[in-house]
């Protein structure tokens, strides 16, 4: 057994480069359940991050009592994450499950019935519909619904209401990543695959901290270091993460510079010569462009702009430009700062200079943040059109319009979908005043909480919320809808490297829970949505009809389902789409061909301007004419609109934690996950803290020009002149809302967003701090991750006289830094923090298509 609060990666399993990842199975049982004792297991997928680790639940007496990993499944070969182990299926049976719709009466959520919720929800919207059109409504989801629930929702929302304000907390995570696909290659599709982490000799994390966020896929590299020809890491993150400290080099960019940092990585590989020319000439287009935007940025401007040491900018780029293989991933430290889809596209531009797509060890990974939204951007619950559609092209506004039998008039084409950030300037402004919100809450998530606070109570909104518990956003809705969670329903979900997972129903969800499928398909029904010809819009009896419904609307395109069936995903591992006739097992990695989907009637985008976020009209995306051809995509470097200064003289920048997983509906109610991060913290560098006479565990006011909140401090690794804070910690112990004090992280968070992928920024503001009062302890910030006590931290106030190391060390064993410790952790209710590792004497799965394996 072992402690895998503690041990977040469990044992190594190392291996060599080409060999395959030895299977591990991870296994948890509520305490006091024997193995024995399991009268099912029930296959699934984790719900807790995008990489959708193969999982089977634990069934007894009626109830979710454990899961154990996969070994056959490509991606995980059996592993489980600390989310995976204690949150999946604790974190849904919670005494505080919602079990019946709640409605407003006179100022207050009381207990009601489907009937009644259902009839305000309609009776709202059918007399918005009247009396002021479809423009009154708007949808906001999430990344953790089911494949088929999206579409119905898409279909809804398009073909129903006709609206465009729809869009999904996927605007918050992973829009950059489908933006800077559509802008380099035509289309979102991940080019690369899980199984290039086996196969590459340098690894570029770009604002990924990997090792917190995808904890199993860091078990594959940590394996792959662990052994013989191990890979060569590049990190560019502000903070002293696990991925920083496997790295050969690391750039602690100050937030909001990536671009800078791109532009002199791009830079070396020019002028060096490590470039491809065969392949640039053969399968891209605007090299020229790209090498003049990058002229000035030599190390030495980098350094200066970024705050890195020019030599580790040459040292980095000399990595990736002389190893045969370099497999990237890119997340939020670039999605959610500032030019987020400039950044995103140097990172495609850097492999398709030196033709790194479509080979074994070359992938890119422009990853996803939630278990489901890649299914929210195929499907089109984020505003845009279903099956990687493009919705500035008539002929596929009329493929969905044969597809659904309506009118392609009613489908909105007539300007981009209308994206999150742009949605609630629309309630504020009042226009929107239908608001349905499933699955996310954007009380928390959202940045500039005091308004988004204003927004969702303002008088003219109808708000409908549909969850699992009692968010803080539930707390502002005129109804409430009780969802039906993972394990309690049936349904599809994909990956972030395309694969797609059946998910089934292992138990019966509490009360009068109903699957959000459900929902949508029972709304659908009562507004009364039909077909041209009279029959319902929707009328699946089930997620199985659904998802044949969807395969139809995926056939020749990008994200092809149509070789793929329940029947098929049963039983064995996921399957990567494309996945048709041609590749029947599905397909391991894109592009090996470098023909890329940018035809001008097979795009999804003819693309934008990434400075300005200017769409690139049809015409002038035809006259270019990329016919098949990748396409360089950059902008100049700006400086982030909000810098420190005198008043404001700290960057600050938001994260994540192991043991979280977004506003902690889920986590905050794993006891073993809970206890290892109770509570917010920020952090702060060692220098900074000295010249602000702080000590660990002293209470500060962090403040923007937005807000402010009060926590203690975590002196850690972060690079001088930066503040962290976790994202994760709201308000929904307090009844929803703030009392005395501010804990989160987004009170501080500005109103901005990147031009094109209309992400919003989270990861740049300035801010300023003050000491509130003495600590009483250590900051209760987890001390086995990046937000650890700082390797040198000064040992006066401890009169330490052991080494930075040696101290880092008993901090861990003394939990004296926070909640996560090298021991056996007390059960609240649960199964003990301790799980199994089997390291099975067992063939790891076979990749999808042997013949793309080298
Ligand atoms: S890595 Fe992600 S998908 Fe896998 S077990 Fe952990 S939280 Fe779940």
């Amino acid at each position: 057994m072992v402690d895998r609060i503690a041990e977040i990666w469990g044992t190594r399993t190392p291996y060599a480069r080409d060999e395959r990842w030895p299977v591990r199975v991870d296994q948890v049982l509520a305490e006091g359940v024997q193995e024995s004792e399991i009268e099912g297991w029930v296959q699934s997928a984790c719900v807790l991050c995008s990489n959708g680790c193969g999982l089977d639940i634990a069934v007894k007496d009626g109830a979710m009592v454990g899961v154990r990993g996969r070994a056959t499944d490509i991606v995980n070969h059996g592993r489980l994450g600390p989310k995976g182990l204690f949150a999946s299926w604790q974190g849904v049976e919670s005494k505080d499950r919602l079990t019946v719709p709640l409605v407003r009466e006179n100022g207050v959520l009381v207990e009601s019935d489907w009937e009644t919720a259902m009839e305000r929800i309609v009776s709202r919207s059918k007399g918005l519909l009247d009396e002021k059109g479809p423009l009154s409504h708007g949808f906001y989801t999430s990344g953790q619904l089911f494949l088929e629930e999206y579409y119905a929702q898409a279909i809804v929302g398009k073909a129903g209401i006709g609206t465009p304000h729809m869009d999904g907390n996927t605007r918050l995570c992973t829009a950059t990543a489908a933006a800077a696909m559509k802008e380099s290659f035509g289309s979102d599709g991940q080019p690369g695959s899980y199984v290039d982490v086996d196969e590459c000799d340098a690894m570029f994390l770009f604002g990924h901290n990997m090792a917190e966020t995808q904890t199993v896929l860091w078990m594959r590299v940590l394996d792959r270091i662990a052994g013989p020809d191990k890979p060569r890491i590049v990190c560019v993150d502000p903070r002293d993460t696990d991925v920083a400290r496997n790295a050969e080099v690391h750039l602690p960019v100050k937030p909001g510079t990536n671009l800078a940092l791109m532009h002199g990585l791009v830079r070396e590989l020019f002028m060096n010569g490590w470039i491809d020319q065969d392949y640039i000439d053969r399968h891209t287009m605007n090299a020229n462009e790209l090498r003049a935007t990058v002229e000035p940025w030599t190390p030495e401007a980098v350094a200066e702009t970024c705050g890195v040491e020019a030599n580790d900018v040459r040292r980095a780029a000399e990595i990736f430009g002389t190893s045969d293989r370099v497999l990237s991933t890119v997340l939020q430290g670039f999605y959610q700062s500032s030019q987020a889809t400039a950044s995103s596209c140097a990172v495609n531009n850097m492999h398709l200079l030196r033709g790194l797509l479509g080979k074994p060890g070359c992938g890119i990974l422009q990853m996803n943040g939630q278990p489901t939204a890649q299914n929210n951007r195929e499907c089109g619950a984020d505003g845009d059109l279903s099956g990687f559609r493009n919705w500035a092209n008539p002929d596929h506004v009329q493929e969905l319009a044969d597809l659904w039998n309506v009118d392609a008039s009613v489908i909105p084409h007539w300007a981009p979908p209308t994206h999150a950030m742009q949605i609630f300037r629309y309630v504020e402004q009042g226009s929107i005043e239908f608001l349905w919100v499933s699955a996310t809450n954007p009380a928390v998530s959202l940045p500039e909480l005091r308004r988004i606070r204003d927004i969702l109570s303002a008088d003219s909104l109808f708000l409908v919320v549909q969850d699992l518990y009692l968010t803080e956003t539930a707390q502002y809705a005129d109804v409430v809808l009780p969802a039906a969670a993972w394990g309690e329903k049936t349904g599809t979900f994909t990956n972030v490297n395309r694969t797609v997972h059946l998910s089934e129903k292992a138990v019966d969800p509490p009360g009068e829970c109903r699957s959000d499928l459900d929902t949508f398909l029972d709304y659908s029904k009562r507004m009364g949505f039909t077909q041209l010809d009279g029959t319902p819009l929707l009328d699946w009896d089930g997620p199985e009809e659904a998802f044949t419904a969807w395969v139809e609307c995926t056939r020749g395109r990008p994200c092809d389902y149509t070789g793929i069936t329940y029947d098929k995903l049963r039983g064995g591992s996921g399957v990567p789409w494309p996945c048709n006739e041609e590749h029947p097992d599905g397909t391991v990695r894109l592009y090996r061909d470098g023909v890329f989907p940018t035809d001008p009637e097979y795009c999804e985008s003819y693309g934008h301007d990434l400075l300005t976020g200017a769409s690139v009209d049809p015409e002038t995306y035809k006259a270019m004419n990329p016919g098949g051809r990748a396409i360089f995509k950059s902008a100049p470097y700006h400086s982030a609109h909000e810098t420190p200064d005198e008043d404001y003289p700290f960057r600050f920048t938001t994260g994540r934690t192991v043991y979280h997983f977004h506003t902690r509906t889920k986590t905050a109610r794993s006891p073993q996950l809970n206890d290892a991060a109770p509570d917010v913290w920020v952090e702060m560098s060692v220098k900074d803290s000295e010249s602000y006479g702080l000590v660990e565990g002293d209470i500060v006011q962090v403040e923007s020009r937005r807000g402010q909140i009060t926590a203690p401090v975590r002196i850690s690794d972060i690079r001088d002149g930066s503040i962290f804070a976790p994202f994760h910690y709201g308000y929904w112990e307090e009844n929803g809302a703030p009392s005395s004090t501010f804990r989160a992280a987004n009170e501080l968070t500005i109103t901005e967003w990147d031009p094109v992928s209309k992400q919003p920024v989270l990861k740049n503001a300035a801010v300023k701090v003050s000491k509130v009062a003495d600590g009483t302890g250590s900051a209760p910030a987890p001390t086995t991750t990046a937000s650890r006590p700082a390797r040198t931290q000064p040992s006066k106030e401890r009169g330490d006289t052991d080494s930075p190391e040696q101290r880092l060390d008993e901090s861990i064993k003394e939990n004296r830094g926070g909640r996560a410790k090298r021991v056996v952790l007390p059960t609240v209710g649960g199964a003990a923090a301790q799980a199994s590792e089997v390291i099975a004497p067992v063939d790891p799965p076979a990749v999808a298509t042997k013949e793309e394996h080298s």
